[in-house]
């Protein structure tokens, strides 16, 4: 008999994490790899945020606070939504997490009974189907179409609802995609959910800082306040701060919620770290100056990679409002030989191949539930971009 439980054999391994970690394997088995596959900032966590953090540990502040986080930081990550949104939360409607992540296992987890639906618009992030099926749930993928944005229409979304229905997952900017939802397109899909008052939504606002080109990053309870009382709005410090590692979530929802969540969080990991915590707060409430410098750079680091692309002659790639990933399809290339004689007949194999044949580490679409696709993270800087690109178009001028 295994000693692994049926539950986790529900579940796969994180591809996103698992294709980082192959990338940094091979570099250190001496490979020359140019890795675009982390979904993670490359920009170093701004100098005042640390400096909170080495005062939280001299100062002592290294011991358990509350579950649900410190009243500093959820006060913190209350302010901030207001300021951002215009959303009104009081601490006691807030919990702080070790990351996002943890946000949306302890939701699921906590609410999830067998059979419940949770509508996943296609292409997601490569957790949220693993993690509702370990919670016993039923994730319910619901492909969006390139032309239509990869976004969920207000139709897909009515014709996806049951009476099991219990969550509606929307992420917005949309990582692997970069996509995001107008105020209008989310006002659209909450008029829907107006006639399903037992679905509750999850969003995902991770990347909300990370826009471009003048885009306005909005969330649903904010175009759709009717929705406040079951919905929950997550967001992190990860991305917009560039701090992965300091493994900081927060979401808001009715306090009924949150408590449940700080339940289950009491009995795993209790409180996220005191000295994260306390980064957290000169993060949120500190200055923001850092943001546009870093917004233009990845501007134009996507700008870059689009500008790239663009000269293969049989790939798409949409312009993406936000996050730090493109999405290009590959369908054209399927079927196709490498001069290793390698024939790509998915995009695993076209992953597989970049990586073997030219050292380019990214993510294949299926990964995102999404076959015939790939994403490349820009979260790199210029020169490797550059460097990357011209070994992509090397690949597929090659391809026979
Ligand atoms: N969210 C990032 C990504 O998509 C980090 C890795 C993960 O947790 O999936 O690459």
């Amino acid at each position: 008999m295994s000693v692994i439980s049926a539950r986790l054999d529900r579940i796969s391994p994180s591809q996103t994490i698992a294709m980082t970690q192959k990338a940094r394997e091979l570099r250190l088995a001496g490979r020359d790899i140019l890795s675009l596959s982390a979904g993670e900032p490359d920009f170093a966590t701004p100098a005042h945020i640390c400096e909170a953090a080495v005062k939280a540990i001299r100062d002592g502040d290294t011991h358990y606070t509350d579950v649900a986080g410190t009243k500093q930081l959820r006060e913190a990550a209350a302010a901030r939504l207001n300021a951002d949104y215009g959303l009104d939360y009081t601490p006691d409607e807030i919990i702080i997490s070790t990351g996002g992540k943890q946000v949306i296992y302890n939701v699921f987890v906590a609410t999830l009974n067998a059979g419940d639906e949770v509508i996943i618009p296609s292409p997601a992030w490569v957790s949220y189907p693993d993690i509702v099926a370990l919670a016993d749930g039923t994730p319910v993928i619901i492909p969006t179409s390139e032309h239509e944005g990869f976004k969920l229409t207000p139709h897909a979304l009515r014709a996806a609802l049951t009476p099991r229905t219990k969550w509606l997952v929307l992420n917005s900017p949309c990582n692997p995609t970069g996509a995001a939802y107008t105020g209008a397109e989310l006002r659209a899909l909450a008029e829907v959910l107006a006639d399903f008052p037992h679905v509750w939504v999850l969003t995902d606002d991770i990347y909300a800082k990370l826009v471009y080109d003048d885009f306005e990053a909005c969330t649903i309870v904010q175009v759709a306040p009717e929705l406040r009382s079951r919905t929950v709005t997550m967001n992190g410090l990860s991305k917009a701060y560039a701090m992965t590692g300091w493994r900081i979530g927060y979401a808001a929802a009715p306090t009924g919620l949150i408590k449940a969540l700080t339940k289950l969080q009491g009995q795993s990991t209790s409180n996220a770290c005191s000295i994260a915590q306390a980064a957290g707060v000169a993060a949120l409430t500190g200055s923001h100056d850092f943001l546009p410098p870093m917004l233009a750079e990845y501007k134009a680091r996507r700008d870059l990679v689009l500008a790239e692309l663009a000269k293969i002659p049989d790939m798409r790639c949409a312009t993406p409002q936000g996050a730090f990933y493109v999405f290009p399809a590959i369908e054209n290339f399927l079927g196709k030989k490498t001069p290793q004689g390698r024939v790509l007949s998915s995009d695993a194999d076209f992953v597989a191949g970049l990586l073997e044949e030219k050292g380019v580490a990214a993510v294949q679409g299926r990964a995102f539930l999404h076959p015939g696709y790939f994403r490349i993270s820009y979260a790199a800087d210029r020169a490797v971009l550059q460097q990357a690109c011209a070994r992509i178009i090397a690949f597929c001028a090659e391809l026979g």
